[in-house]
Formats: structure tokens, C-alpha cells, sequence
């Protein structure tokens, strides 16, 4: 196979899904119409064999995960996914790999109505770079700064399955085998958050995705605001799963594990009903976990109103 045929046989397969998309795969750049007061909105996350998933990965999943990451960026925004461009570095073209890979990745795609509008091929270590472009109505994107002291904090889905999953794979936690699966489709198959993104930014005063661990993530949040937080451990959303195994396994993964995909947001407390209600309308499980302060700090508090010290914290790709 030549890249031309790989472009053609494997990304160029699907006809035009978006009016918006003038020129598409193809040319030498891809032109695209945004409507009438929307802004774009453009992220991009690398993937790399061996950092961010093991070589031997389902590539199905792979190609879903890929996406998916993305489209939490853009959800966390507020933005609505519109098109996104591949940059694929392969070390071989295998036709297997590349058609379950293309599976995973579209059936996302299709399901967000979401257009690949171009990209690049090339040969090199297994490596997957997707940009992602959204929209947004003029000033409506929801940004990290923005959050005011008294703002109530909440989280999207439970936290912590996806870490517990890769020290699972990694032998460093045991689990029974449907246990393992459920812990599994959460690391391997994130559902990022698109409709509650979207529905949250009329309402929410600052939000990020949970990419890195929440306090990570949420002091992502409180530097940029200028604030601090107060968040009650006990309130921290855990799958079934976890909570089965909490004793054990302690809240830290739930703190600071990362590959969640949840979003994180704060709302003024005015805005507290109409969040319940819009929460209950799109069946989405919302938990509120604490509160922002003036005070330029993140605790955490157990039950009993102590300090908790996490021990894990955010992932940093340079940290030594
Ligand atoms: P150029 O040499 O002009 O940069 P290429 O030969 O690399 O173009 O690519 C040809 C066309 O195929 C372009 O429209 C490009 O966007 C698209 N393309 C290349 N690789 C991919 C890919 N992995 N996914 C989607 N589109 C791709
Ligand atoms: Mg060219």
C-alpha cells in the first residue's frame, strides 16, 4: 500500500456529512464555513505508543480514544464538535490494524456528527496527533478563569475507574474479570461529555475537562480564576466499582488519576436550580464536590472536617 492508497481506501471513504465542509480531504487544505455568529474553537492531543496507550492496544479502541479525548476539549468549552484532522504516524501499514483503527475512530465520529476534513500520513513509531475544531457562539466559549468565591463545584460521571484500570493492566491492582472489563471500557473508551459541555456554558462560571487528575485539573481552574477551593472527599463521585474496593484502594485515585474525561465546572450558587433541572432533563449524573474560596488554596476534607493529604498528583509529561 502506498500512503495514497491508505489515504484513499481508509480516510477518504466516507461522502461529505456537513454542508459546512466546502473542501474536504483532498486538496491541499481543507476550507470550511462557519455559520453566522459562531466562533471556531480548535484543540489538538497527541497519542503516543508506549506514553499514552500500550503498542498492543485494541486499535478499535485506539481510534475511538483518539478522537475522543478531543472532543472532551472542545466539551469542555462548551464548543460543538464540527470537523478534526488526523496527523497518523504508522511504523508499518497494516490493512488489519488500519481497519479497525478507522472503525473505532468513525463510529465516534458518526456519532457527533463530526467530519475528518484532512490530515497526514507518514512512517515513524505508532503515533496518533488529532486536531479538533468546534463551534461556539460568539463569546460563549467557558473558559478555566472565571470562577468567583461561593461558586459551587461539581463533576460529571465518577473519577478515578480509568486509573484504576491501567494499574490493573500494569499488575500493580487485581480485580475480578467483570469487574476489570467495566474498569477497562473506561480507560479504553472515554464518552466525552459533548451535550453537557454544550448545555453548561449559559450556566457554569468556568470549567475544564478532568484529563490529569481532578485536583490537577480543578487547580487549573482556581489559578486561573485566582481563587481557591474547599472540597469535600466524601462527596467525590466513585463507579460502583471503586466504592466496593474503597477501603482498600483509598480516594487518591479518584484525586489524581487522570484519563477520566469527566468534566469539571463551577456555577454561581444563583444558577444551582436551573442546573438541577437541566441535569435531570439530560439525565446527566452531576455531583456537586465543594466550593470556591477566596482564599488561594485547594483543600480537601474528610468527614470528620480534617485535611486530607492526596498523594498522587497531576500528571506532567517533563516532571522528573
Ligand atoms: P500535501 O502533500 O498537500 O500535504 P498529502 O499528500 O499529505 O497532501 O495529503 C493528501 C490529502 O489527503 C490532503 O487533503 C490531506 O489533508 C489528506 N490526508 C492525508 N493524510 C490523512 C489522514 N491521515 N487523514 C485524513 N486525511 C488525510
Ligand atoms: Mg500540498
Amino acid at each position: 500500500m502506498t500512503e495514497f492508497d491508505i489515504i484513499r481506501n481508509y480516510f477518504n471513504r466516507l461522502p461529505s456529512s456537513r454542508p459546512d465542509v466546502r473542501v474536504g480531504i483532498g486538496d491541499d487544505a481543507a476550507i470550511c464555513l462557519p455559520p453566522p455568529g459562531m466562533e471556531t474553537v480548535a484543540t489538538t492531543d497527541v497519542l503516543n505508543a508506549g506514553v499514552h496507550f500500550l503498542e498492543d492496544v485494541d486499535p478499535a479502541a485506539l481510534g475511538h480514544k483518539s478522537l475522543a479525548v478531543n472532543l472532551s476539549d472542545l466539551a469542555a468549552v462548551g464548543a460543538e464538535p464540527a470537523w478534526f484532522l488526523l496527523g497518523l504516524t504508522l511504523p508499518t501499514a497494516s490493512p488489519a490494524w488500519l481497519e479497525q483503527f478507522t472503525r473505532g475512530l468513525f463510529a465516534l465520529a458518526q456519532r457527533y456528527n463530526v467530519q475528518l476534513i484532512g490530515g497526514d500520513t507518514t512512517r515513524g513509531p505508532l503515533s496518533i496527533a488529532i486536531t479538533a475544531i468546534g463551534l461556539v457562539p460568539q463569546g460563549k466559549g467557558l473558559l478555566r478563569a472565571g470562577a468567583k468565591p461561593g461558586d459551587l463545584i461539581y463533576v460529571t460521571g465518577t473519577l478515578g475507574d480509568a486509573a484504576l484500570a491501567l494499574d490493573a493492566i500494569r499488575g500493580v491492582r487485581r480485580f475480578a474479570a467483570d469487574e476489570l472489563a467495566l474498569l477497562r471500557e473506561r480507560l479504553e473508551r472515554p464518552v466525552p461529555r459533548v451535550a453537557e459541555g454544550a448545555a453548561l456554558r449559559d450556566i457554569a462560571s468556568s470549567g475544564i475537562d478532568v484529563s490529569d487528575g481532578l485536583l490537577g485539573d480543578l487547580g487549573h481552574i482556581l489559578e486561573a480564576s485566582g481563587v481557591g477551593a474547599r472540597v469535600r472527599l466524601e462527596a467525590v463521585p466513585l463507579s460502583p466499582t471503586y466504592r466496593t474496593h474503597l477501603t482498600e484502594l483509598g480516594w487518591d485515585y479518584a484525586l489524581g488519576g487522570g484519563d477520566d474525561y469527566e468534566l469539571c465546572f463551577t456555577v454561581p450558587p444563583l444558577e444551582r436550580e436551573t442546573l438541577d433541572v437541566l441535569a435531570s432533563e439530560m439525565k446527566f449524573p452531576l455531583t456537586l464536590i465543594g466550593e470556591i474560596t477566596a482564599e488561594r488554596a485547594l483543600n480537601v476534607y474528610d468527614a470528620a472536617g480534617r485535611i486530607y493529604r492526596a498523594q498522587r498528583r497531576g500528571y506532567d509529561h517533563f516532571s522528573t
